[in-house]
């Protein structure tokens, strides 16, 4: 399975607001066949997470590289976030070295659809919370540089992770 081509800044695709997902549309082999390509590039590229308008689709998808496998998640929607936030670096596959300071929710409460079609419920802080809320921004059309208080060249951000 190739990798997928990763779209970037200025491609209007990563404006666009995405679209809810069909839930019938999940048991699909094609659905899956997708989450798999996405779960093996964002693996390649090296990116803690990648969602679908960053490989040109504007559907509410997008996955996570979580210490225990990657979450696919479907129609994610955040339900509770602390007041707490948290000022950390974040970079972008799709803005390619380019790293800048936002300032995200410490601790979400999420819902979403898994692979099996089946509503779930996740709580995440720190990094993984950090990511969530920027590839759930990407499928409202949100960058990172939109938030970020300082941008930052390619060698401050050496070596930290992109989503
Ligand atoms: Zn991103």
């Amino acid at each position: 399975m190739p990798i997928l081509k990763i779209i970037t800044q200025p491609n209007p695709i990563l404006r666009k607001k995405s679209k809810e997902i069909v839930l019938k549309e999940i048991s699909a082999g094609s659905f899956a066949g997708l989450v798999r390509a996405m779960e093996k590039t964002m693996i390649k590229t090296d990116g803690v997470g990648l969602a679908a308008p960053q490989i040109g689709k504007n559907i509410r998808l997008a996955i996570i590289n979580s210490k225990d496998g990657s979450i696919c998640l479907i129609n994610p929607e955040i339900i509770k976030k602390s007041w707490a936030k948290e000022l950390d670096q974040e970079g972008c596959l799709s803005i390619p070295g380019v790293f800048g300071k936002v300032k995200r929710h410490k601790k979400i409460t999420l819902t979403y659809y898994n692979l099996t079609g089946k509503k779930t419920k996740l709580t995440a802080e720190g990094l993984m919370a950090r990511v969530i809320q920027h590839e759930i921004d990407h499928l409202n059309g949100i960058l990172f540089i939109d938030r970020a208080i300082k941008i930052e060249s390619a060698q401050a951000g050496k070596g930290r992770s992109t989503l």
